[in-house]
């Protein structure tokens, strides 16, 4: 995992603006905050940032990821308004994003294996928020299993409403785009993100792995700052989950 995500990490992969303008109360621009693989720095440092600021953000948790001891912290983050969202249970990527057992690679998934293990990670999370619809969240952004696009009978499916990607699809809410600041990542690199997306009335979709912890780690630092940033700027910044973003982005 981390030798994937160090690779695409290392540049940012800008989200086309593929919703247009008309967010609520006149706000210029949307911005999602996302986290991923249900990490304790994450509980530890991230949330209690978010919840000093009033901001809600989404956590994409998988079940091999989960910690028994942390259920309860995310129940109570969903109960005070976060949302937790699905990024399967063993988060198979491909053999070449990083090292794993084989059979955890989605070269030896099928789509049907692919999208039980997907309504498993559902039931999971209803069983922790006792939301009964949840957003997902492609491991490292791929939407293989055996080779075959899994994306379509996903959509069929009716499991999933919103996905968010990586490099995404302009448009298409079962692949919506990210982008991703980690390292050296600074504070002033994600309010440009921001800013641009505001250019054209959009939304940016961020993502985190580590916060001041774990890996692929922003520094507690940076993400504090953007998140003051982003307090401050609430006349104009719309700070919102993913779904709820993607919910007004519909209606638009
Ligand atoms: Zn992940």
């Amino acid at each position: 995992m981390k030798t994937f995500w160090a690779a695409t990490a290392a540049f940012t992969i800008l989200a086309a603006a593929a919703f247009g303008g008309g967010w609520p109360d006149g706000k210029k621009v949307a911005v999602v905050l996302t986290y991923d693989d249900a990490l304790t720095s994450q509980l530890d440092i991230a949330l209690p940032a978010l919840d000093a600021a009033g901001l809600k953000g989404t956590f994409f948790l998988t079940g091999a990821g989960l910690k028994p001891e942390t259920i309860a912290r995310w129940r109570a983050a969903a109960a005070e308004g976060h949302e937790l969202g699905n990024h399967t249970v063993f988060h198979a990527c491909s053999r070449a994003a990083y090292p794993a057992p084989e059979r955890y690679t989605t070269e030896t998934y099928t789509v049907d294996t692919m999208l039980t293990e997907i309504r498993t990670m559902n039931a999971v999370l209803t069983a922790i928020d006792g939301k009964t619809s949840h957003a997902m969240a492609t491991p490292c952004g791929a939407h293989m299993a055996g080779g075959v696009d899994y994306l379509p009978a996903l959509r069929q499916s009716g499991m999933i409403k919103y996905d968010r990607g990586v490099g995404g699809t302009a448009g298409d809410p079962l692949d919506v785009p990210s982008v991703w600041f980690a390292g050296k990542a600074t504070a002033a690199d994600m309010i440009k993100a921001v800013e641009d997306a505001e250019k054209t009335g959009g939304m940016v979709v961020f993502g985190f792995h580590g916060v001041g912890g774990d890996y692929l780690t922003t520094t507690t630092e940076a993400h504090a700052e953007f998140v003051a940033w982003l307090e401050a700027h609430q006349s104009t910044v719309w700070v919102a989950p993913f779904s709820t973003v993607m919910d007004a982005a519909a209606k638009k």
